[in-house]
């Protein structure tokens, strides 16, 4: 990246209310146009009707492509095609942000797609090879096997002679796009998904990460602090890897699927794996962030939220034991087009920052898109916030003219 990192001890006065920090990429125009779209999105029935309806438009043809594209996919994407993201991640690189490409197709669920998925894949990881601002890569499970094959076999279902042939090739797609992380020395993050699918997820990033971990983390499995189960799971992880001397990667998020979840949960009558309240989740991300700095030395890190405490509460536990703001196990992340003050002013500041860039046609890109607005507007507090800071940064701009 363009700027020399700052080796110094943490800083816990780094101040997220610097806007001018946060949104010195965006012009007044761009500016305007995420003010519009935050607050449209603050209406959770808008938000579902539009989502629909843009689904429909775009299955039947009509004209809504370019308004979708230089709206909502503008905000929260980088483009269709190369040439468009790669402005992203230079941009992104000036602030002394990686960016991590995610190829945002979902729904395939053919052997032709999880190819062509594995290929796109590949090619990422390729670009990330020679590109200082390409820190790492990421990938869904589900985009390169059936999700039913992963259904199944996290049920431990038996499975047929087809079943058996398809799973074989799942793995041995992971494998391929496994060894090429390794080969080009750039980590990989293997999201998490429903929680009905991720005990297959979970069994294979372990065997991955078992085996292309050896001197540092190239495998980075993601934990969901959402369920009540994952901290536990985390100290298994961590005696496993001590006990067989690789290192451990882990991304922590609290989890982007919580209404399908318990709905599920309450259809089918089972205990949801899912925290009671916001609070639980919010004190077993922190107690993550813990068990992670207690175990740094075999842990290697990538925190992703959007949730300022959580943020300050790593910063904090960093100065504490006199770590750098650059330390090479720890990463900060939040998704493109949401939570700048914090992606920014933490750059700024000499952490290791990243932002996930999406990518893809703007039609396969819908369903992400959907969860970024559905997501966003149930999350308390968390749209007046991106609001609030756009509003403070377009008062600031006409009080400096
Ligand atoms: C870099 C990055 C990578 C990501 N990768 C993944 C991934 O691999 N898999 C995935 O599922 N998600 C992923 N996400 C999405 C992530 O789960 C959402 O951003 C997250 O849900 C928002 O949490 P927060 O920490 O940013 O914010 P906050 O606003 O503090 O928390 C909101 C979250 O808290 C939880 N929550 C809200 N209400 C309740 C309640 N009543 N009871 C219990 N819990 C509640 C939900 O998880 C909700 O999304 C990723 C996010 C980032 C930034």
């Amino acid at each position: 990246m363009s700027r020399p990192k700052k080796h110094e001890a943490a800083d816990a006065a780094v101040s997220f209310e610097d806007t001018e920090v946060a949104f010195k990429h965006k012009s007044d125009r761009d500016l305007w146009l995420s003010y519009l779209i935050f607050g449209l999105t603050k209406n959770p029935f808008l938000v579902k009707f539009l989502s629909q309806a843009a689904k429909w438009a775009l299955a039947m043809g009509l004209p809504v492509k370019p308004l979708i594209k230089a709206t909502v996919f503008k905000q929260f994407c980088g483009g269709e095609q190369n040439k468009e993201y790669s402005e992203v991640i230079c941009k992104l690189g000036d602030a002394d942000i990686g960016t991590i490409l995610d190829y945002s197709v979902e729904g395939t669920e053919d052997e032709a797609g999880f190819e062509s998925t594995q290929k796109e894949l590949l090619r990422i990881v390729e670009q990330s090879k020679s590109d200082p601002n390409i820190p790492c890569t990421c990938m869904k499970m589900t985009a390169i096997g059936s999700f039913d094959l992963f259904k199944k076999i996290s049920a431990n279902e038996p499975l047929s002679t087809e079943e058996i042939q398809a799973w074989e090739k799942v793995k041995s797609r992971l494998e391929d796009i496994c060894e090429a992380s390794y080969q080009a020395g750039k980590p990989i993050y293997i999201d998490a998904e429903e929680s009905w699918v991720q005990t297959a997820i979970d069994e294979l990033a372990e065997e991955m990460m078992s085996r292309y971990n050896r001197v540092k983390a190239i495998v980075f499995t993601t934990l969901q602090l959402y369920r009540w189960d994952r901290n536990d799971y985390f100290l298994q992880l961590i005696q496993r890897t001590r006990t067989e001397g690789y290192k451990l990667g882990i991304k922590i998020v609290r989890g982007a699927y919580l209404e399908k979840e318990r709905d599920r949960a309450k259809r089918y009558g089972y205990r949801s794996p899912i925290n009671a309240t916001k609070e639980d989740t919010d004190r077993e991300y922190d107690k993550s962030v813990e068990i992670f700095i207690g175990n740094i030395d075999v842990v290697e890190i990538c925190v992703g939220t959007h949730n300022e405490a959580s943020c300050r509460l790593l910063i904090e536990l960093m100065a504490a034991k006199d770590l750098p703001n650059d330390h090479p196990h720890i990463y900060f992340s939040q998704l493109y087009g949401m939570s700048d003050n914090i992606s920014f002013n933490l750059a700024k500041a000499g952490y290791n920052v990243s932002k996930y860039l999406p990518f893809g046609p703007v039609e396969s890109t819908l369903p992400y898109l959907a969860r970024r607005a559905e997501e966003n507007t149930a999350i308390a507090g968390q749209m007046s916030k991106e609001l609030e800071i756009i509003v403070k940064e377009r008062e600031r701009r006409k009080t400096a003219q």
